[in-house]
């Protein structure tokens, strides 16, 4: 079975590790390069992106990260985990980076304050049977995508309310986002679709 990391500086990495268990894959949680080295995909967590950077960086592992993803790996991020891997983002902090691969723009607390948080239900394509019985998504103050490149699938929009079309699901080969937590619902379609996608890139 696949070994897949967890990023483990910050955020939801219990829960991460739990979801890739319960989809048949080994959970490890990473922290340090060498744990990076074992590990067929990583998942980033959500969190706060601008902490994650500095984490990255003071723990040495933003280089190592981004030569693994430059050299293929597949690599999840649930939103900070989205921003950390977007090539470009907007309303960061001054000197904020990203390790990038993703050729996509996301904008940080994209939805805004009125709806900092929310919960609604999404189709995602790839997802089985997310027409018949769709995903339950939470946000929290969640980054969406406002550009995605050519070589970047759109895999679900927000279907409703003020945010209506609004992207918030992208796959670029090996890479994945979503701007949403599906860690956090017990619903492990989302790391299914991971632990498939490291499958075939294995
Ligand atoms: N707002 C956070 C950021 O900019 C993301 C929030 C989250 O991951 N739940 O990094």
């Amino acid at each position: 079975r696949p070994r897949i990391g967890v990023l483990a500086l910050q955020g939801d990495v219990r829960e991460h590790l739990h979801a890739l268990e319960a989809v048949g894959a080994q959970g490890v949680p990473v922290r340090r390069e060498r744990e990076l080295a074992s590990v067929d995909g990583l998942v980033l967590p959500g969190g706060e992106s601008t902490t994650m950077d500095k984490l990255l960086r003071a723990f040495d592992l933003a280089e190592p990260v981004r030569a693994r993803i430059a050299d293929g790996m597949p690599a999840y991020g649930s939103c900070a985990g989205m921003i950390l891997l977007a090539d470009r983002v907007l309303g960061g902090i001054e000197g904020q980076r990203t390790l990038g691969g993703m050729d996509v723009t996301v904008r940080r607390n994209a939805f805004g304050r009125q709806v900092d948080s929310f919960e609604t239900d999404l189709t995602i394509e790839g997802i089985d049977d997310s027409h018949d019985d769709p995903l339950h998504a939470v946000f929290i103050r969640a980054p969406w995508v406002e550009e995605v490149g050519p070589s970047a699938q759109v895999l679900g929009r927000v279907e409703g309310g003020p945010a209506a079309g609004r992207i918030v699901a992208v796959r670029q080969g090996p890479l994945l986002v979503t701007s949403f937590h599906p860690e956090v619902t017990g619903d492990t379609r989302v790391h299914r679709l991971f632990v498939q996608i490291v499958g075939e890139s294995r």
